[in-house]
């Protein structure tokens, strides 16, 4: 058995960002940038008006002096216009500022009198005035090579002229689950059955990573049956065998995984729960076998195959993090154990309280559960302390 940060190691080391793609941006969002990207264009890109109003010489602003308006100037063509001391021109926001005017009036504070108008206010130089380049200079770096493209990052190559994007690629997933007992929703259970959930689990967070699914199959507790359906996964970039890691006769994964060539290159974590966590390869595809209990599944997907896809996709390291807050402890948690436990639940208002039951079968209370307390082997959190949790909501993409 190794330790959770041995295993994520050993994890992401051992799959590479996939070749890049390029994608429109509105495809891009919650994907990787595959390469740093500079600005070519500075914004604001000219000097322009920040208000409907009147661009002026401040100076020659003083209280009773009339400003000739010799022109207007809208949003989105420029007219080259240029004033002397004295003169105004008619504005609009986003309007170019014409030559010689070092400010701009608000429309409110000024009075209309024929082709002439009387500033109402003080006028300070550079007032309404937003400034070429003061948001961002040619040649900045906006986008670095790895980095979440957020919808704000989207908007802002998209005011470079941007239309496409090079993300990194994205992965095609199989979704293998295991298990004689287990019927797809929709049909009467037979005494002794029960429903398999996991595979929508797995499904619903391979996507929220963006990656893309190519099969969810179920196969009984049958070698052949396995094996099969092992093989035609392989061609994928990742594989996620639900159930069937443990040691019970009936755990068949890893023999099948033998049987395929695929390499077993860790088995077994020290992490509650989710100890009979397996990590694989067979070619390029990187296999995960995760335990069958819905909670040992969730856990395990968001330590060691959400990092591993993000890293396919491109992530650099500090994406690959789960995120983490800071949060009081409602009520006194001891771990007597010899692994980290991941006590399941609820964030609120800054305070985390445990809910349900904390095995790994326990799906209800995990399905309350919007955050993850991580409670270091043989140790005592009290309540009221300030303890890092992962708040799921946050996790799950
Ligand atoms: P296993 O890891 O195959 O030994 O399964 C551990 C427990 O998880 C058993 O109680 C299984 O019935 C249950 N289980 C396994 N796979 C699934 C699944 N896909 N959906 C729901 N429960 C499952
Ligand atoms: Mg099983």
């Amino acid at each position: 058995m190794i330790s959770e940060e041995e295993a994520l190691a050993k994890v992401t080391k051992s799959v590479a960002a996939l070749p890049r793609v390029r994608v429109p941006l509105v495809e891009a969002c919650d994907r990787f940038a595959a390469s740093d990207i500079t600005a070519t264009i500075a914004l604001p890109r000219f000097d322009n008006s920040a208000m409907d109003g009147y661009a002026v010489v401040a100076s020659a602003c003083r209280e009773g002096k009339g400003q000739r308006v010799i022109g207007e100037q809208p949003a989105g063509l420029d007219r080259g216009l240029r004033i002397q001391s004295g003169e105004a021109v008619r504005l609009f926001t986003g309007a170019p500022i014409p030559a010689g005017a070092d400010a701009v009036v608000m429309q409110e504070d000024v009075r209309v009198e024929g082709s002439e108008i009387f500033v109402t206010t003080t006028v300070e130089p550079g007032e309404f005035i937003r400034r070429r380049g003061c948001d961002l200079a040619e040649g900045q770096k906006i986008v670095e090579a790895g980095e979440r493209l957020r919808p704000q990052t989207l908007a802002l190559l998209a005011s470079q002229g941007v239309a496409e994007i090079e993300i990194g690629g994205i992965p095609r997933v199989a979704i293998i689950s295991t298990g004689d007992e287990l019927i797809p929703p929709g049909k009467p259970p037979d005494p002794g059955q029960i429903f398999e959930s996991n595979s929508i689990l797995m499904r619903v967070l391979v996507e929220k990573c963006g990656a893309k699914i190519a099969s969810v199959v179920h196969c009984p507790d049958d070698h052949g049956a396995i094996e099969s359906a092992f093989r035609a996964a392989l061609d994928c970039d990742a594989l996620i065998v639900l159930g069937g890691v443990s040691v019970g006769a009936r755990d068949l994964v890893k023999p099948a995984l033998n049987a395929v060539g695929a390499e077993t290159d860790l088995w077994r974590v020290a992490v509650k729960p989710g100890k009979p966590f397996l990590f694989g390869r067979a070619g390029r595809c990187a296999i995960f076998g995760l335990p069958g209990n819905p909670v040992s599944a969730f856990v395990t997907f968001l330590l060691f195959v959400r990092p591993a896809l993000l890293r396919l996709m491109g992530a650099r390291d500090d994406e690959l993090r789960l995120p983490c807050v800071n949060a009081t402890l409602a009520t006194e948690l001891e771990n007597n154990g010899d692994r980290p436990h991941y006590v399941r639940g609820h964030l609120g208002d800054g305070v985390f309280t445990p809910v349900g039951r904390q095995e790994s079968h326990a799906l209800f209370g995990l399905s309350r559960a919007n955050a993850l307390l991580r409670v270091a082997a043989g140790t005592t959190v009290r309540g009221g302390e300030a303890v890092p949790v992962i708040p799921l909501d946050q996790a799950a993409i």
